[in-house]
């Protein structure tokens, strides 16, 4: 069901869904050209700093649950700022990129008691006062001595295994601590 008039509806709903949540938030549902399926795209300064995994799970955790399955399931989903491009987007790496990494990436955070010094950084309601970023995660890692280039690896790591944002690293690598 790739009819205009189907795909209008579908930009009008999400454009109306989104709009409250992510200000300023442009969005372009367009028929298969490139890729069978329709593209969706939702572009918003609010990505910027973002990895294309997160930036998915904004969009994703702004729409219900019943609306994504029966109106917006099977559309191709980009995330851009307002600048990028979608192959800007594709370029951007994956979790799947380090998953063979991933293990030991995770010891590495560990040994480096990120979980706590986060928790420290964000304060008893980690839940409440995390940014929806890495931005704890990166700063932690950064004072241990990490590179750039391996932060980058370690949150695409927490991307592929659940977690998309520094109070989801804590319950991630101190399952007890999730509440
Ligand atoms: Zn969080």
């Amino acid at each position: 069901m790739t009819a205009r008039s189907q795909l209008e509806r579908l930009q009008k709903l999400l454009k109306e869904t989104l709009a409250p949540k992510l200000p300023g938030v442009e969005v372009e549902v367009t028929p298969p050209a490139r890729w069978k399926r329709p593209v969706a795209v939702v572009r918003w300064g609010g990505f910027a700093g973002l990895l294309a995994e997160q930036r998915f799970r904004v969009v994703v955790s702004n729409i219900p649950a019943e609306t994504f399955e029966r109106d917006f399931h099977g559309l191709i989903w980009f995330e851009l700022t307002p600048g990028e491009e979608i192959d800007d987007y594709l370029r951007m790496p994956r979790s799947d990129d380090v998953a063979k990494k991933a293990e030991s990436l995770m010891a590495s955070a560990m040994k480096s008691g990120l979980a706590g010094k986060i928790k420290e950084a964000l304060g008893n309601d980690a839940g409440e006062s995390c940014s929806g970023s890495f931005e704890e995660t990166r700063r932690v890692l950064a004072g241990a001595g990490w590179s750039k280039a391996r932060i980058e690896e370690f949150c695409l790591a927490a991307v592929g295994r659940g977690a998309y944002c520094d109070c989801e690293v804590i319950a991630l690598l101190i399952p007890e601590s999730a509440t």
